[in-house]
């Protein structure tokens, strides 16, 4: 299929672009790295009237690694990037892990971390890792300027986020990983390069028997990225593995999908979570 007609407008600069989506609202979408937009487009999934492309605003694509307090990556840095940048790897090993798991290469040099967050897809890596890492989302519009939010209050919703129309995604900011950080990243997909059926992204301080701001941000089983809490709080105050597993089943409500019933994806978060804690260096049959 083709897309229905739509006017195609290339930001010329930061100003222009909020410009147009001021003008234009709902009626226009951001084109970034175009691997979820371009498809969207073909199937009519969506039919803007102004497609805004945003790969020449080149402020946008910096990789900023003396920002106060960690790494502040601009929209329009790619997948790719992340995968290979040596000083992402030691101050946020997490993205560094989760990257490679990212479709296929041709997708990873187009596609980017801004458009990532703004789609929100519930089984991609980037939102699911920004939660874990409790990273901070920053937005600008011409009506209210520049806000940030946090990225647990920024994925409202199966591909809804508290991104208003007339907003371009900036970029997003991740805490530098401390010395005693430690970070896990796997998924369960039917092929590599797929999105994931279910995967985990956990991020904690500490170390077996002593954990602090222990993280599990499940994907692939609900609307948006899902945050085991319950779980999690089992875990620091050191239950028996088992009671924390109860506590994951009890608070995950996966949706089938066209290849896993719901039991299912609970069972494989349920593996995923026994991965995470072993590799972390905790006992799993102890306290
Ligand atoms: C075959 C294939 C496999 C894939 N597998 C995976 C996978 O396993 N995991 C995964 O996470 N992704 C996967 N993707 C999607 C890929 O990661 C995309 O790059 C990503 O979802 C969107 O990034 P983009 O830069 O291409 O955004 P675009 O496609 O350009 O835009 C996506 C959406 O975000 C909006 N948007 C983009 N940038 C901004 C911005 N700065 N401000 C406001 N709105 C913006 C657009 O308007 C659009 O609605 C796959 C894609 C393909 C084609």
């Amino acid at each position: 299929m083709k897309p229905a007609p739509f006017a195609y407008v290339r930001a010329e600069s930061f100003e222009h672009a909020l410009d147009v989506l001021a003008e234009h609202g709902d009626d226009a979408l951001v084109l970034a790295g175009g691997q979820s937009l371009v498809p969207m487009l073909n199937l009519r999934l969506v039919q803007p009237a102004v497609v805004l492309d945003i790969n020449a605003l080149h402020a946008l694509s910096t990789i900023d690694t003396h920002a106060e307090g960690g790494l502040r990556l601009g929209a329009l840095v790619r997948h790719r990037e992340i995968a290979i940048h040596p000083v992402i790897a030691t101050r946020a090993p997490l993205l560094r892990a989760a990257a490679p798991w990212i479709a296929h290469p041709a997708v990873r040099h187009r596609g980017t971390l801004g458009g990532s967050l703004a789609l929100g897809d519930p089984a991609a890596e980037w939102p699911a890792c920004a939660v874990a890492l409790d990273a901070t989302i920053r937005l600008a519009s011409r009506a209210r300027g520049e806000r940030c939010v946090a990225a647990s209050a920024f994925f409202q919703g199966l591909y809804q986020s508290d991104r208003r129309a007339d907003e371009l995604l900036v970029g997003c900011e991740f805490p530098r990983a401390s010395d005693d950080s430690v970070f896990f990243f796997r998924e369960l997909a039917r092929r590599h390069g797929d999105y994931a059926s279910v995967g985990l992204a956990v991020s904690a301080r500490g170390r077996p028997g002593a954990w602090q701001d222990l993280r599990l941000v499940f994907f692939g089983v609900g609307d948006t990225p899902v945050s085991a809490t319950a779980c999690s709080a089992a875990l620091i105050a050191g239950d028996a593995f088992a009671d924390a597993q109860t506590r994951l089943e009890a608070e995950l409500e996966p949706r089938a999908d066209l290849w896993f019933s719901a039991p299912a994806k609970r069972h494989l978060a349920v593996q995923l979570l026994r991965d995470a804690w072993r590799d972390l260096g905790n006992p799993i049959g102890g306290t």
